[in-house]
């Protein structure tokens, strides 16, 4: 029998994929293959006729027999890429989503128009890719990151020291805002950052396998609407926010209007915005305080 090259094992990986309907199936197979072989994705490239030892093709097929049912390639290698940034990931916390990227770039976008040095909390922080992304992006701030699980917050830890963060992001464990208060007094922050669980049950019940049988539930789903969370945020931020402040949220694609809604009768946010992400679906709410009187 011809020996299995990376080329060949690529081509049969990715059509094992494909027939069983996995996304980006070239690409997982590319993840897939690097992880094995511990080769970054470029040498997978420039040593296509190398041959593949047998203990290797075992391990790959155990993991591509996982993936073709629809565990994520994530959770599999136990990393994931997000702008830009590699971060350690377990079943403990979500996986980092493209989409997500949109709020970094909104935040560093606000944090570059201020001057000196900005105090920000990101909640629900989960794998610390929002706050490790922004600290890494923009020097002069500190963060405050807080999750309810501690088993989330240990991967979070993990990230944070990876790209070498420990004196600027302090993470606390508790229940949204909770462990601000008990931990730093009022805190008054310049920015405040948030990709919460928003999925309501009804569109749960309808996720792909691959999130709904692999992702914690508790990172993704907020009661029947989907909106539990983000209700419990808004009503808090207000006072954890100096003034022309700002709170930045992930919502789901049909959220914008009650979102907005929720914002604008709060009573302490001045500017509100909506905002789209690359496929044109409501995907960011962003909303100020007014400047001090
Ligand atoms: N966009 C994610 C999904 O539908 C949900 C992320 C979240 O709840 N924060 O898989």
């Amino acid at each position: 029998m011809e020996p299995w090259t990376i080329q060949k094992l690529l081509n049969w990986v990715t059509e094992y994929f494909t027939g069983k309907g996995i996304d980006s199936p070239r690409l997982s197979a590319d993840w897939l293959l690097c992880y094995v072989l511990g080769l970054k994705r470029i040498e997978l490239y420039t040593q296509f006729n190398k041959v593949v030892e047998q203990e290797q093709l075992s391990q790959l097929h155990e993991l591509v027999k996982r993936a073709g049912a629809h565990e994520p390639i994530a959770y599999l290698t136990g990393k994931k890429e997000f702008y830009s940034l590699e971060f350690e990931i377990t079943k403990d916390c979500l996986i980092p989503r493209p989409e997500t990227e949109l709020l970094v770039e909104r935040a560093i976008e606000f944090l570059r128009t201020r001057n000196g040095e900005q105090f920000i909390c990101d909640l629900c922080t989960g794998s610390g890719c929002i706050a490790v992304a922004i600290a890494r992006n923009f020097a002069n701030c500190r963060i405050v990151a807080t999750d309810i699980s501690d088993a989330a917050l240990a991967v979070a830890e993990k990230n944070v020291a990876k790209h070498g963060l420990m004196n600027r992001i302090k993470l606390l464990q508790g229940d949204l805002f909770e462990p601000v208060i008990a931990g730093l007094g009022p805190a008054k922050f310049d920015l405040i950052v948030c990709n919460p669980p928003y999925v309501s049950e009804p569109e749960y019940k309808k996720l792909a396998p691959n999130v709904k049988n692999f992702e914690p539930k508790f990172a993704l789903t907020a009661g029947n609407d989907g909106l539990d969370i983000i209700k419990k945020i808004i009503a808090d931020a207000g006072r954890h926010l100096k003034p022309t402040g700002t709170l930045m949220l992930e919502i789901g694609n049909e959220q914008g209007n009650a979102v907005r809604n929720l914002l604008e009768t709060a009573g302490y946010f001045g500017d509100v915005k909506i905002d789209k992400d690359y496929s044109n679906l409501d995907r960011l709410a962003i909303a100020s305080t007014k400047p001090a009187k």
